[in-house]
C-alpha cells in the first residue's frame, strides 16, 4: 500500500476530497472491507482484505505476519485519521487475528507464525495512544509501530505508542532505517526494524560507510582499488574494490544492485548489533556519540 499510493500523493480516501496534488495515476482504492490495487506493471486489478492478506502471509511461511491496516498519510485530516482507526484499522486488526487463529488451527503441522498488530494514528498523541491501547487488548504476539511518521517528533511518537503497549511483547518499527532515527527509536522502546530503504538507495549507488554515506558512481572512485569499507565483513567488501563497484554501476551491470544491497543490509544489521552490545555493556551513550559524530561529521 505504501508503494501503491506513492506514499502520500495519490490515494482516494474512500471518495474523500482530501486527495492532495495528485501527480501520478491513482493505484489504490480503500473501502471499509479492504483495498483494491492496480498493478503499476500491467494495470491488472488486485483485491486485498484482512482475510486474503492473512492467507497469503501464511502461505509464504512468514515468521512474523502483520495485521492488515490502513496506511494513512500526514496530509489526512484528524477526522479522517479517527474514521480510519474506527472503521478500518481496528476492525481489520480483529478480522486479521480471527483469520490468523483459524489458519493456525488448520495447519497444526507447520511451525507457529507470529502475528503483530499495527499501530496507526499519524502525528496525533491521543490517537496513537488509543490505537496502541486497543491493539494491546487483543491477543497479538507483538506490535508494529507503523504509519505516517514525521522525522521531527519521531522519538516522541514512538514513546507514546510504547508507553501503552505491554512490556513483554516485541515492538517492531516499520519503515525506518536512517541511522540517527534507529538510535532515536531504540531509545524510546523499539526492538526490531525493517525497511526497504537500504536496498533501494543501494541500487542507486548510495552506500553506507562508517564515515557517512557515499555515492559510489562518483568519478573519484573510478581508480580507487580499496575495499568499499575496510571495517566491513560483508561479501562485497571482502571481495570487490570501490573501482569495480563504480564500474558495475557505470556499465549498468545488475550485479551492482546485488553487491550494493548486500553491503547496505549488512551495515544496518551490524549497527543494530553494536547498539545492542553497547546497551548490554552500559556504554550506549558514548557509543552513540562516537558513532553519530563519525557518520554525520558532527
Ligand atoms: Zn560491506
Amino acid at each position: 500500500m505504501s508503494l501503491g499510493t506513492g506514499f502520500k500523493k495519490v490515494i482516494d480516501m474512500t471518495g474523500d476530497s482530501l486527495v492532495p496534488t495528485a501527480t501520478k495515476e491513482r493505484l489504490a482504492w480503500v473501502d471499509n472491507d479492504g483495498v483494491t490495487f492496480k498493478s503499476h506493471i500491467d494495470g491488472s486489478r488486485h483485491r486485498f482484505n484482512p482475510e486474503i492478506s492473512m492467507s497469503i502471509q501464511h502461505q509464504l511461511g512468514a515468521d512474523i505476519i502483520f495485521a492488515f491496516d490502513e496506511l494513512t498519510t500526514l496530509h489526512d485530516s484528524r477526522a479522517y485519521q479517527i474514521e480510519s482507526l474506527e472503521l478500518r484499522t481496528h476492525p481489520w486488526a480483529e478480522r486479521s487475528l480471527a483469520a490468523h487463529q483459524q489458519l493456525t488451527a488448520d495447519r497444526t503441522n507447520k511451525p507457529y507464525q507470529a502475528l503483530f498488530g499495527v499501530v496507526q494514528g499519524a502525528q496525533h498523541e491521543d490517537l496513537r495512544r488509543l490505537s496502541a491501547r486497543f491493539l494491546a487488548g487483543l491477543d497479538f504476539d507483538g506490535f508494529g509501530l507503523g504509519g505516517a511518521l514525521t522525522k521531527d517528533g519521531l522519538a516522541e511518537i514512538v514513546r507514546w505508542m510504547v508507553e501503552e503497549l505491554p512490556e513483554n511483547k516485541p515492538r517492531h518499527m516499520l519503515g525506518i532505517s536512517e541511522p540517527n532515527d534507529i538510535f532515536e527509536c531504540i531509545e524510546n522502546g523499539a526492538d526490531t526494524f525493517d525497511c526497504v530503504s537500504p536496498a533501494r538507495v543501494g541500487r542507486n549507488g548510495a552506500l553506507y560507510l562508517s564515515t557517512g554515506r557515499i555515492n559510489i558512481t562518483n568519478t573519484k572512485f573510478r581508480d580507487d582499488y580499496e575495499p568499499l569499507d575496510s571495517q566491513c565483513d560483508c561479501y562485497t567488501c571482502q571481495n570487490y574494490s570501490r573501482a569495480y563497484l563504480n564500474h558495475l554501476f557505470k556499465a549498468r551491470e545488475l550485479l551492482a544492485n546485488t553487491l550494493a544491497t548486500i553491503h547496505n543490509e549488512r551495515f544496518i544489521v551490524r549497527l543494530v548489533n553494536d547498539i545492542r552490545l553497547s546497551i548490554n555493556e552500559q556504554t550506549y551513550n558514548t557509543f552513540k556519540e562516537r558513532w553519530i559524530s563519525r557518520y554525520y561529521g558532527t
